[in-house]
């Protein structure tokens, strides 16, 4: 691939608007979060000259770092499974948190997160598909953590995130996407909370996701290029936590 990251940019970036019009749906209703884990300083800065401002990264270990490395005006999110132990130090490097996986991480980094005042949005991950493989809430339980969580004043449930089950076809993936969107419509009947961010779709399957109301895509390869491939045991892919 000879290709630049630029270009690389500039075809998701397409790609999301073309989604966006057959959906219907504004540009400006989806986030790009560039996932850089396992890439270096050198491609988020590339990746920011050609306008990206929000990067994701999945352990905080890797992103602590690489964030000094990275001046400019970004906003850091993390994506990936976090430790509870970890969540000190991950609440002082992200603006936004996509992957809280269980009430325990949710009290922890309302916990972590009250000194400077500042609310951290999060998103709960959901494990729509029951696979037992992939980190995430089963739905059955969400409706009672978001009630607990009326409680915590300083971490805010923005909304729900979700990982389908790996397929290369991609519209295997819709299925999903559409589930955690009717989950959200019901939640929300249920409890009051807005739920407004749905954050779904990855490079295989972001137009999808956008067709069925992502507003946050997370999307790496295709803007990076590949990541090396990593042995890894039962962690499906995208699932490298800490
Ligand atoms: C790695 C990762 C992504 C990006 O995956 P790509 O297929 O490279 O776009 C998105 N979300 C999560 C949670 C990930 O771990």
């Amino acid at each position: 691939m000879t290709d630049t990251v630029q270009e690389r940019v500039e075809r998701v970036q397409g790609a999301i608007a073309g989604a966006c019009a057959r959906a219907g749906r504004r540009v400006a209703e989806v986030g790009l979060v560039a996932v850089s884990k396992t890439h270096g300083p050198e491609a988020v800065q590339a990746a920011a000259a050609a306008g990206l401002t929000i990067f994701g990264e999945s352990k905080v270990q890797e992103a602590a770092q690489k964030i000094p490395q990275c001046p400019g005006r970004i906003e850091w999110h993390m994506i990936g499974h976090l430790q509870t132990n970890k969540v000190r130090h991950a609440v002082t490097l992200f603006r936004m948190i996509h992957s809280v996986d269980s009430w325990k991480l949710l009290e922890a980094i309302d916990r972590a997160c009250g000194e400077d005042g500042a609310r951290m949005p999060v998103c709960l991950e959901v494990n729509v598909s029951g696979e037992r493989s992939k980190f995430g809430i089963p739905p059955a339980e969400v409706p009672g953590v978001l009630e607990k969580s009326a409680g915590l004043g300083r971490v805010q449930v923005a909304g729900l995130m979700t990982m389908p089950p790996f397929d290369p076809e991609t519209e295997n993936a819709r299925p999903f996407f559409a589930r955690l969107r009717e989950l959200r419509d019901q939640w929300r009947a249920e409890t009051g909370f807005a739920l407004e961010q749905l954050s779904m779709g990855m490079t295989q399957d972001f137009a999808v996701a956008i067709e069925e109301g992502a507003t946050w895509v997370r999307i790496g390869s295709a803007i990076f290029g590949e990541r090396p491939k990593r042995e890894k045991g039962a962690a499906g892919v995208g699932e490298e936590g800490e």
